[in-house]
């Protein structure tokens, strides 16, 4: 055993890390998640990600593909490991789930660079981290492509979750700018998420990286709402 290792199950013996799926004890050789959850997770065939885009997407000419990794129901394990991710400062959790997803999907390896959904920079001192820029840091760490925090949030929006499609769309609508000194010009811009919902988020986001020159945007997020 290394020492490494040898401290790690030390410490566990004192501090047991659960799992976010089920909270269940996690042995020496899992991470975050224990292998029952892992196995469990609902991950995408590349058939049901284009019916989903097919379905939400295809004709607002805004996303030109989308690449959740899970799907997530109503009270599914999903939405625990989601829910850690976002609020309850779970941060490796976030770049290894983001190293998961460049593992599994292979399809978007061919773009220029990774734009996290940004925050708006009050609610990151809230929160203490972006979600977006962690999992797009392990997709980073997989796949080789740079992250560029090429998107700012101009206005502080209040949450989205009990609002209806429509009242989203005009709630974001005008709060995100292309960063200072950076040009997405020409450029293929994959847009890194937690969860696509109703996806007026990474669709507005979409809009600003097009009107300033974007040849193609297509959007990675951990979990899909079904
Ligand atoms: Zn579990």
């Amino acid at each position: 055993m290394a020492a490494g290792e040898v401290l790690r199950s030390f410490s566990q013996l004192f501090f047991p890390e659960t799992c976010a799926g089920c909270a269940g004890k996690l042995t020496s050789s899992e991470n975050f998640i224990c292998s029952d959850c892992i196995s469990s997770l609902s991950i995408l065939t590349p058939e049901e990600r284009l019916a989903e885009y097919k379905g939400r997407y295809e004709t607002d000419k805004l996303i030109d593909a989308i690449y959740p990794l899970f799907g997530m129901m109503k009270d599914s394990a999903e939405i625990e490991i989601i829910h850690r991710v976002k609020y309850r400062n779970k941060q490796r959790m976030a770049v290894f789930l983001g190293r998961r997803h460049a593992e599994e999907i292979i399809d978007y390896y061919d773009c220029d660079i990774l734009t996290p959904v940004p925050l708006h920079k009050l609610k990151k001192l809230e929160r203490g981290y972006n979600q977006s820029e962690l999992i797009s840091r392990g997709i980073s760490e997989v796949s080789g492509i740079p992250v560029v925090n090429a998107l700012t949030k101009t206005k502080y929006t209040e949450t989205q979750t009990h609002k209806s499609g429509f009242e989203r769309r005009k709630n974001i609508y005008n709060t995100f700018v292309l960063s200072k000194g950076v040009s997405v010009e020409g450029k293929s811009v994959v847009l890194v998420d937690d969860v696509l919902t109703t996806g007026s988020t990474v669709s507005e986001c979409a809009r600003v990286l097009k009107e300033n020159g974007a040849s193609k945007v297509t959007v990675a997020t951990l979990a899909l709402t079904l």
